[in-house]
């Protein structure tokens, strides 16, 4: 049985067949939509350029039994708990990915995680709306770019000094500052919320944002609520192995949801990229079908973002140097590298794709880097 009717759900679904099994496989989404990309909600869909964004996967041919519109509500050894009665299984995938955090106040559909909440937004977003975007995340950028191009007012609140603060650092994130003035969007940094209603956001030093639209994108936690209190190891996330093998037999978690042994960077990592819910199936179906296969890739991200392309990849929790290939800022792009022990751990290319795939390469393969090098940006990523 697979849980969870997202991307890592439907690749799991495809890689158990793709590695020979021909059992009965059930397919629960909590959601009534066949599976379905998110990464295009916040950008294409969003525009209004795109309204369905479901994965093509040919599902006849896999002879799935897809159970949509059914959540599963909790798990004992051998049998999952569902909003449709008990379901039996011998071979459980957990897919059910990750839930956006809101805030008290906040009206429904203030945020972006499904496609329901993407059209919902959208219809909201008309020329002269005043749009107040709580959270300067990845998630956050993003709106706050389709809102200002469709001809919204955009305000953008964040508490920390920076944005991107969190997934970049303050230094790094900061770079990013110009860019909303240049999008036409006001963007108010150090400046917390102390409370939100659907037409108005409070600021914690006491000025008020009224406003049509409020979204929030302070981040997402991971669905496993459901599995609390059932006795499997949770550790921010479904606990897995390099392996993606839970703590119990027959018990896998991928995407989202599961937080992963890294071998390479010695931590659990939970990534909350589309990259890994489309790799790590592959993983976890040879672990469930009893081979051996081990799960770790050096992470990678995109997002478009006020006219920009950002690229990230690795993990910079460590670094011991960082190295900026190009001026940092620059209008034209730059790469900004993360480093310990003179091995490159982590990069950030900005309008540069070239150094990230070059630089994942890099990583992946741990060898040491000629600092003066990786600095001059007219010698390739691979050749530092
Ligand atoms: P999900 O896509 O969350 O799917 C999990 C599914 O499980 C959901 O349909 C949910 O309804 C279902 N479910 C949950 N609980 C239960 C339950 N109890 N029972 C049954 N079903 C359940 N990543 C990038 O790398 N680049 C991007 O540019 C990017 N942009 C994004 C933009 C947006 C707006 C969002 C929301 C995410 C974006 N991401 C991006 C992240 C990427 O989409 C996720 O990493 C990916 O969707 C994870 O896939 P998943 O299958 O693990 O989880």
């Amino acid at each position: 049985m697979v849980v969870g009717a997202g991307m890592a759900g439907s690749r799991s679904c495809e890689e158990l067949r793709a590695q020979g099994f021909e059992g009965e496989i059930v397919l629960l989404g909590a959601e009534q939509h066949l599976p379905y990309d998110r990464p295009p909600l916040s950008k294409e869909v969003l525009a209004g350029d795109l309204d369905d964004t479901a994965l093509e996967v040919p599902w006849d041919r896999l002879d799935v039994d897809m159970r949509l519109g059914v959540a599963a509500t909790g798990l004992r050894p051998g049998t999952v708990e569902t909003t449709g009665g008990d379901l039996p299984y011998d071979g459980l995938v957990l897919a059910t990915g990750a839930r956006a955090v809101t805030l008290p106040g906040a009206a429904g559909g203030s945020v972006l995680r499904t496609v329901d909440d993407a059209l919902l937004l959208r219809s909201r977003l008309v020329p002269g709306a005043r749009v107040v975007v709580v959270g300067a995340g990845w998630i956050g950028a993003e709106v706050a770019t389709t809102a200002a191009a469709r001809g919204c007012a955009v305000t953008v609140v964040d508490a920390g000094a920076a944005p991107l603060g969190i997934a970049l650092g303050d230094e790094v994130g900061s770079l990013t500052v110009p860019w909303y003035a240049e999008a036409g969007i006001e963007l108010l940094l150090s400046t917390g919320v102390a409370s939100v209603e659907p037409d108005r956001v409070e600021l914690a030093d006491g000025r008020a944002l009224p406003c049509d639209v409020v979204v929030v994108g302070v981040g997402a936690r991971p669905d496993t609520g459901w599995l609390e209190g059932s006795g499997l190891e949770l550790d921010r996330g479904v606990a897995v192995d390099e392996h993606l093998r839970a703590s119990w037999d027959g018990v896998v978690a991928v995407g989202d949801c599961a937080a992963w042994q890294s071998l390479r960077f010695g931590t659990r990592l939970r990534v909350e990229h589309w990259d890994d819910a489309l790799t790590a199936p592959v993983v976890a179906a040879t672990t469930l079908l009893g081979g051996s296969a081990v799960h770790d890739p050096v992470p990678y991200f995109w997002s478009q973002q006020l006219g920009h392309y950002l690229q990230h990849t690795g993990h910079a929790a460590g670094a011991d140097a960082v190295v900026h290939r190009g001026t940092p800022g620059a209008p034209d792009g730059w790469t900004t590298c993360w480093l310990r022990a003179g091995r490159l751990i982590a990069l950030l290319a900005v309008d540069r794709p070239r150094d990230v795939v070059q630089g994942r390469k890099r990583i992946a393969a741990g060898d040491p880097v000629d600092l003066t090098a990786l600095a001059d940006p007219a010698t390739p990523v691979k050749s530092a």
